[in-house]
């Protein structure tokens, strides 16, 4: 819905996409008041440099923003921060704060982003288990690293394995456990995940693959992750890196549709037309996949917010973008573009100066996702092709 009115438009979560979502819909025009509530105190930044940078050393917040704060007020965008929506009452049009204050909107956006999943078992060391999702728990991981000697991350995922590099990196003796076969599996295929977990063998970190977290103890000043098999793994402090939980229960609550994500078309409108999803917390139809995802990334949360907003001021269009996310462990740099439900049929290169590789997901000839280790140039290319859909030469395997 484009009003010719100047309406208010109300975003809730102020990180990535929120913050992207106000900026586009004043640079294209949006003449009514934009009001960005956000439960953080800071003002929208960028969470890839939480799980490296920051770990490494202090960095200030304001190197993390997408904008100065001069640029909302200049902007005339209304900030709400440390303010947490507890309510949306669609009927009446409203937003509740958890100070109470009301919020009245023409149009919503739901910029809520996700959560770090909690571990599923007992879990008895709360001061010494640590998960990564802001500014604060990166400052306080930073500080057990430096305090510790021994860190068992559970979880070798994403997270699990930026930090598994920082910390060997900071001399700390780590040992990564994961349920899957492999690290990363949700997003990478087998010979990326080989390929990693030799880098890491070599920096002395340990994974034991394919095991059971039973329960999580605190005896004494140490952290110990007992195992499905009746093994123990000790350590000064834990990591819990096991995926991410969407933030959709106020639109839940309020009666929309979500199926583990606010469920959104491709121009991140709900069935209310008055009501918008972007970022981690969209569930939306991609027309180029052709199938519904949720994409947690930060090229998701910048340009789906600025499609969004940009649709919502000056007409629609579909946010039809490749997916694509990068990972930086050591000196090593994975990108990922595409979103394949697997990795079955791949071409795999290496590079001519032997220093990494690319891996082509493919259907028929043609690429529909690619990964590659320190090659930035080759994922140029290979995001193009793949948003065109062109066939590629050289056989699959
Ligand atoms: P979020 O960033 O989660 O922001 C949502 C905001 O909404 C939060 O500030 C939250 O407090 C607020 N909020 C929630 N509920 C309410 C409410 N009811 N009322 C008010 N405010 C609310 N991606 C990559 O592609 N590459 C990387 O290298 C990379 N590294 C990452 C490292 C870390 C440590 C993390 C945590 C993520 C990383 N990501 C990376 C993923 C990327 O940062 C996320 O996909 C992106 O932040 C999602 O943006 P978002 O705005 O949708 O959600
Ligand atoms: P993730 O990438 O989904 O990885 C979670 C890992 O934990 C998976 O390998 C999963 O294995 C495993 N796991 C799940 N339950 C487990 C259990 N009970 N015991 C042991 N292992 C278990 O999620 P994440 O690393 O926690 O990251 C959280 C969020 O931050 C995501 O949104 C992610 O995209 C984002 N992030 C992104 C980057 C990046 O893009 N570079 C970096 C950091 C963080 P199964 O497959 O078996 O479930």
């Amino acid at each position: 819905m484009v009003s010719s009115e100047p309406d208010r438009i109300v975003v809730v979560g102020a990180g990535q996409a929120g913050g992207w979502t106000a900026v586009a819909l004043r640079e294209h025009g949006h003449q009514g008041e934009i009001v960005l509530v956000g439960a953080e105190a800071h003002p929208p930044y960028e969470r890839p440099p939480l799980s490296k940078e920051f770990l490494r050393g202090p960095v200030p917040p304001e190197r993390v923003a997408i904008k100065p704060a001069s640029h909302y007020r200049d902007a005339g965008i209304e900030l709400r921060l440390g303010a947490e929506a507890t309510r949306l009452d669609r009927r009446r049009r409203t937003v509740t704060l958890g100070d109470g204050d009301e919020l009245g909107y023409d149009r919503l956006v739901l910029a809520t982003g996700s959560r770090p999943r909690r571990l599923p078992v007992p879990c008895a060391a709360a001061g010494r288990v640590h998960h990564l999702r802001d500014l604060a728990d990166a400052d306080r991981l930073r500080g057990a690293l430096a305090s510790g000697t021994r860190l068992v991350v559970i979880g070798g995922g994403l997270i699990g394995m930026e930090v598994a590099a920082a910390a060997a990196e900071r001399g700390l003796e780590v040992t990564v456990l994961e349920r899957a076969g492999r690290l990363m599996e949700r997003v990478l295929p087998p010979q990326v995940s080989d390929y990693l977990a030799g880098v890491h063998a070599a920096h002395g970190v340990r994974v034991l693959t394919g095991v059971e977290i039973d329960r999580v103890e605190a005896p004494g000043d140490e952290v110990s992750v007992r195992l499905g098999d009746g093994r123990a793994v000790a350590a000064d402090h834990a990591v819990v890196g096991i995926g991410a939980v969407p933030n959709d229960g106020l639109a839940a609550a309020a009666g929309l549709a979500v199926r583990a994500g606010v469920l959104v078309d491709e121009f991140g409108a709900t069935a209310d037309p008055r009501i918008y999803a972007v970022g981690d917390v969209a569930r939306f139809y991609h027309p180029l996949l052709g199938r519904e995802v949720r994409l947690e990334s930060w090229h998701n949360a910048q340009n789906q917010g600025i499609a969004v907003g940009r649709g919502m001021a000056a007409g629609h269009q579909p946010y039809t973008e490749v997916p694509w996310s990068w990972s930086d462990q050591y000196d090593v740099n994975v990108q990922i573009a595409g979103c394949p439900p697997d990795w079955a049929v791949t071409v795999c290169r290496e590079a001519p100066d032997g220093d990494g590789f690319t891996v082509v997901s493919l259907r028929g000839d043609v690429p529909v996702a690619a990964a590659t280790v320190n090659q930035p140039r080759e994922m140029r290319a290979l995001r193009k092709l793949i948003a065109r859909g062109g066939a590629m030469a050289g056989g699959a395997r």
